[in-house]
């Protein structure tokens, strides 16, 4: 595992919008290096959770920390600095430009001249991009986008727009990954090619992963632990095992 992977520790996050309790004194932690699942019913809260942790939406009340770092009151930007990267259960890709063009988008928080505005002009700004296109490539074959590198992202198969979204934020390096719904809409090949890759993502980089799912399969699959939430109140919580045979977590499943 890389060892500078810190814990991320939510307590008591309440979110409130305009007569509805979205997240009610919700608390989980993810250890270092861990696949860390929310799952519940739609409507309980999982984006709303997401977009806490990622700084779209402030927590009425609660805390969440990263390592050493207090997220509750920092823009989005400044939280994806700390390293922690995000997908969205929409995919939020620009279609127009390359695979490749999107993946350096992903590393742009990491560089320093703005290689991309400078024009090149420099040739430490030149050394730089050549670093980043790089590693670039690298991530693209690691997730399996060699042959699409060139191809602009609008012209993909929706489950390989996906995995650029995925390989777009690994090109962050971060040390917790995101994942809002990486298997919605897909079809059973892709969502089992993108269950292997998450694994490999977690095995090969040693980063924490917390996913969002409503997909209850994928999630006993992958996580080590599961939060659930319904209606914005989490109603169990532990390795997957337990937390499928948990009465109240069948029931929410069930709408009974
Ligand atoms: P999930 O992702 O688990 O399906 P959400 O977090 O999207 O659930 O939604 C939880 C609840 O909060 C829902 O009742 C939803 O309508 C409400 N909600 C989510 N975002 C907003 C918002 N920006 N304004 C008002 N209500 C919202
Ligand atoms: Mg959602």
């Amino acid at each position: 595992m890389d060892p500078s992977v810190p814990k991320l520790e939510v307590r008591d996050v309440t979110v409130r919008f305009a007569g509805l309790v979205a997240l009610d004194a919700v608390g989980f932690t993810v250890e270092p290096g861990s696949v860390h699942a929310v799952i519940g019913p739609n409507g309980a809260g999982k984006s709303t959770c997401f977009n806490v942790l990622s700084g779209v939406y402030r927590a009425t009340s609660g805390s969440v920390r990263f390592g050493d770092a207090e997220l509750t009151a920092l823009p989005p930007h400044r939280i994806a600095a700390l390293g922690m990267a995000r997908t969205f259960q929409n995919i939020a890709l620009s279609p127009r430009l390359s695979v490749r063009d999107n993946l350096m988008l992903g590393r742009h928080r990491l560089t320093r001249a703005g290689f991309v505005s400078a024009g090149l002009r420099l040739p430490s700004a030149r050394r730089e991009a050549a670093r980043h296109t790089e590693r670039v490539e690298e991530i693209a074959a690691f997730v399996g986008l060699t042959p699409q590198l060139a191809m602009p992202v609008g012209l993909l198969p929706y489950g390989v727009q996906k995995r650029v979204e995925l390989a777009r934020a690994l090109c962050m390096e971060p040390r917790l990954l995101m994942l809002d719904e990486p298997v919605a809409g897909m079809n059973g090949g892709e969502r089992r090619e993108m269950a292997e890759l998450i694994i490999a993502v977690r095995e090969s980089l040693g980063i924490s992963i917390l996913l969002v799912e409503h997909d209850m399969g994928m999630v006993m699959r992958l996580a080590d632990a599961v939060t659930v939430l319904d209606f914005g109140r989490r109603i169990a919580d532990g390795p997957p095992e337990a937390v499928q045979n948990d009465p109240e977590v069948i029931r929410a499943y069930l709408g009974a």
